[in-house]
């Protein structure tokens, strides 16, 4: 076995670059200030989130104002959810909530809590056996009192990325605000929010080379939406608390790079992939790719095997020295089957059988050929009946 284990779980964290260290480490000495402050300690402080904010506008296509840092891609997709849904209710009574099966569980769960807790009535579109909403679904499921849609961008499970841009011009048709999470999107994919036309959308710095519990709701100017933590004025209202500075630059920072790098990364990341798309279903019989095959995002392979426990896979291959995921890092170790693997029709059983593989900037074509050479091994292995008798 190597001793080094192999990496293929970008879509779970990705390591902060160092250039992001770098810009964050004077703001967490030197440059203490609380941006609030008048004086020449919290200038800089505050000149450095408003750049910062400057970056993430101009890379998604908005104004500054419509920038609202947070702590991460859970908190930004609960402050979409939550404020939007309030906020709706309270001016035009609107409490019909609309989500996809497949969304991550920071969306999902906010919105069955919105229902079990506040009274909101909450309905699933459906999508077909790839993943992707269909926009004949929305325009049938929208209603006059639907206070929010939200469907993932990129999904982190199955690695579909929905058609953003038709199903926000249903919504924006029936001036119903769309919120889309595109956390796994951010250093991939266009985020460009005319281009897409989602009114709200989530970003997360861990997910693309920045640091964790950072993130940034956009809003589009006039949806309204009401704060969930009160306190100062910071951001202009919508999220009280000391703005987090070394990591609002470390964000903007990470942001830079994905902009530089967006293009030449996709298409390096696509080739691994469809290496594995291709790799894995002809090694290992009983194995089939999820989600789309072409429409996805570039960094991700996700397969279900026949007659294997995912959780005993990820073990087998930790063992082996490969880090990958069942398909969430959220859900490791927990033995239900996927709502989303669930949600694409397949059975219980294959459910059960899930494995998500995502490269990033430092996976090499070799390490995704180690991966190939010792899949069926750890496979065969897990599948014959003398270890299963131990
Ligand atoms: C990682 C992720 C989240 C949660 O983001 P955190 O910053 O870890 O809270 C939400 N949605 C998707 C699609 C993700 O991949």
């Amino acid at each position: 076995m190597s001793s080094t284990p192999i990496y293929l779980d970008y879509a779970a964290s990705t390591p902060t670059d160092p250039q992001v260290m770098q810009a964050m480490l004077p703001y967490f000495s030197r440059r203490f200030g609380n941006p609030s402050s008048v004086h020449a300690w919290g200038q800089p402080a505050e000149q450095a989130v408003e750049a910062a904010r400057a970056t993430v506008a101009e890379d998604l296509g908005c104004l500054q104002s419509e920038i609202v840092f947070t702590s991460g891609g859970s908190e930004s997709d609960s402050l979409a959810l939550r404020g939007v849904a309030h906020a709706r209710r309270e001016a035009r009574g609107a409490a019909h909530l609309l989500i996809s099966p497949v969304e991550h569980d920071a969306v999902r769960n906010t919105a069955l809590d919105l229902a079990a807790h506040d009274g909101f009535e909450l309905e699933f579109l459906a999508v077909d056996a790839h993943g992707q909403v269909q926009p004949d679904q929305l325009v049938e499921r929208l209603r006059e009192d639907t206070a929010l849609v939200s469907i993932i961008y990129g999904n982190n499970e199955i690695g579909t990325v929905n058609p953003i841009q038709q199903l926000a011009r249903i919504c924006r048709e029936r001036g119903v605000p769309m919120h889309t999470d595109a956390l796994q999107g951010t250093s991939q994919l266009d985020s460009n929010v005319d281009n897409l036309g989602a009114d709200l959308l989530s970003i997360g710095a861990h997910k693309f080379y920045g640091p964790k519990g950072v993130g940034a709701l956009y809003v589009r100017s006039g949806t309204p939406l009401r704060p969930l933590q009160l306190g100062g004025s910071q951001e202009g209202g919508r999220r009280a608390g000391t703005s987090n500075v070394p990591l609002i630059v470390g964000l903007a920072e990470a942001v830079n790079l994905a902009r530089e790098r967006r293009h030449e990364d996709a298409l390096r990341f696509q080739a691994l992939r469809d290496r594995l798309i291709a790799g894995v279903p002809e090694r290992i019989p009983g194995a089939r790719l999820t989600g789309h095959p072409t429409e996805r995002l570039p960094n991700h392979a996700s397969f279900v095997f026949e007659g294997l426990d995912g959780n005993q896979l990820l073990a087998a291959l930790d063992l082996a020295g490969f880090a990958c995921s069942s398909g969430s890092a959220c859900k490791t170790g927990d033995p239900e089957p996927s709502q989303v693997l669930l949600a694409l029709g397949l059975s219980e059983e294959l459910a059960l059988g899930s494995l998500r593989v995502s490269v990033g900037r430092h996976t090499t074509a070799g390490e995704v050929e180690a991966f190939l050479y010792a899949l069926p091994q750890v496979v065969s292995r897990l599948r014959s009946p003398a270890l299963i008798a131990q």
